[in-house]
């Protein structure tokens, strides 16, 4: 909530407020004399940076080259090599992803480290970028030369445990991020319309304005029910986690704690990929209902439209999210929690909204057994995005309808009704494609 609140005034502030959660991972996984020496200094205020991506390992970080050696005599690790593209770059805390195994080439070779400005003068920010949007974030060229550093958890593990972690925070936190921005959005294009007059009254009063701010409003609820959703998940499985560390947990506990993590691995890139396309959306329509004003600098939707466009890049492009989120397709994890909405008491005024989403359901499974009986894997990495969109609008429905069911003030119900709409008209196009796609007309889009 906090995340979707700064991100609301300032999406470029939110990433050095702390977006990534670097200070969590420290926290979670590196030993108690780092903890001891660098988590005071960020609760004074000192930023962190998260350092992995480089010039040839962007979305497949397995490619990381910076070299980490370690040297027996004085028992320090140096790293050498260059990152691009690194938030806060100037920050005094940097968590830097680097190659530790000689001669290795994929992510098992890989290990976490954590330098300092204490050794500024081995690492130079060789550039500042020259950005669309969040400028007021600094997007930095890094270049590491022979820098002190301290190896965080185990050797081998950086990416395989630690940034998959890391990333994983900062997934929810572009989320809220993206909440933020879709809020914005929203709040300029619904002043802008009640306060702009043409042909003798308010714009909001054409239909053609009042759908366009009402289906942003719908998007926003159900991006923000979907992060409350997810940012539950993980909140319960990480309470587990620190019982963990106290006690032994009871069989019960241990099975609800898997259960848990199961589900905010499934909601975490939906939540990053749909809020972040809907922050865009959002934006594009908050300038189309400012008309040629929404152009110009001096209304906010003009920064907010740039501001968005890199929620569906960075942490993770869209296309990597449904990397991650098709597995919870084809595992059935999506479809088993929408079994468990589907049987959650609700508002019997919205029993036809449930009766709609349960056709729904179907065309999601007939759809995901039509992909996966090809067995063909070229064919499901084509149709996988539509997928998992289903399943989140199906999941986002319920959502809303659940809210709708314990809110005392109207707030959701609205949202609930036009969401499902244009969910159910997604859903039935998404199975129409797929039903009458055959497996072998993916060659027809293939680019030499
Ligand atoms: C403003 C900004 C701030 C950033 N901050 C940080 C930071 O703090 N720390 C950090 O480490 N990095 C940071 N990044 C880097 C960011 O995470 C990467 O830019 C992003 O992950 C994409 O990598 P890339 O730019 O190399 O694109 P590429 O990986 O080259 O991707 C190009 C295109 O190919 C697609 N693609 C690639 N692989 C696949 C695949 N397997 N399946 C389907 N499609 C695929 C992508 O979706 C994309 O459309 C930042 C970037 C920007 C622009």
């Amino acid at each position: 909530m906090g995340g979707e609140m700064v991100s609301r005034a300032d999406a470029g502030f939110a990433n050095i407020w702390g977006l990534q959660d670097c200070a969590e991972t420290i926290a979670e996984f590196a030993d108690e004399e780092i903890k001891a020496e660098f988590l005071p200094r960020v609760c004074e205020g000192q930023t962190c940076s998260m350092d992995l991506t480089e010039p040839d390992a962007g979305s497949d970080l397995q490619a990381v080259q910076l070299k980490a050696t370690y040297n027996e005599k004085d028992g320090i690790w140096y790293l050498n090599g260059v990152k691009r593209f690194i938030t806060n770059g100037d920050a005094q805390i940097k968590l830097v992803l680097a190659r530790s195994e000689e001669g290795t080439t994929d992510g098992r070779g890989l290990s976490y480290f954590i330098a300092d400005n204490k050794h500024d003068d081995t690492i130079k920010v060789r550039r500042i970028e020259n950005k669309l949007g969040i400028k007021g974030s600094p997007t930095c060229e890094l270049v590491f030369t022979n820098t002190p550093a301290k190896l965080v958890g185990v050797r081998r593990m950086g990416l395989i445990k630690y940034v998959m972690s890391l990333m994983n925070g900062a997934r929810l936190g572009v989320g809220a991020q993206s909440v933020g921005v879709s809020q914005a959005a929203y709040d300029q294009a619904i002043a802008y319309a009640r306060d702009r007059r043409q042909f003798g009254k308010a714009i909001i009063e054409f239909p053609a304005v009042y759908e366009m701010v009402s289906m942003m409003k719908a998007k926003l609820d159900a991006t923000r029910a979907l992060l409350y959703e997810t940012t539950r998940f993980v909140d319960v499985y990480k309470a587990y986690e620190s019982l963990e560390a106290t006690r032994k947990l009871t069989p019960e506990e241990k099975a609800d704690y898997k259960e848990y993590q199961r589900l905010a691995d499934a909601f975490t890139p939906m939540l990053k990929m749909f809020s972040s396309e809907y922050a865009n959306q959002n934006a594009y329509d908050s300038i189309q209902v400012h008309g040629g004003s929404g152009f110009m600098k001096d209304y906010a939707c003009e920064r907010i439209y740039r501001d968005a466009r890199i929620l569906t890049i960075y942490e993770g492009t869209s296309q990597l999210q449904v990397v991650a989120a098709i597995r919870h397709v084809t595992t059935g994890s999506y479809l088993k929690q929408i079994r468990h909405y589907e049987a959650q008491p609700i508002n019997p005024e919205f029993d036809s909204l449930r009766k709609r989403l349960m056709s729904m359901t179907t065309l999601y499974e007939n759809s995901v057994t039509r992909v996966a009986e090809t067995k063909n894997q070229e064919y499901l990495d084509f149709q996988a995005r539509r997928l998992v969109e289903m399943a989140g609008h199906i999941i986002m429905s319920y959502l809303l309808i659940l809210d709708a069911t314990r809110d005392k003030e109207d707030l959701f119900r609205k949202s609930a009704e036009i969401y499902l709409k244009f969910a159910e008209v997604e859903v039935r196009k998404h199975a129409t494609y797929i039903k009458t796609f055959e497996v072998e007309s993916v060659d027809v889009y293939k680019v030499q």
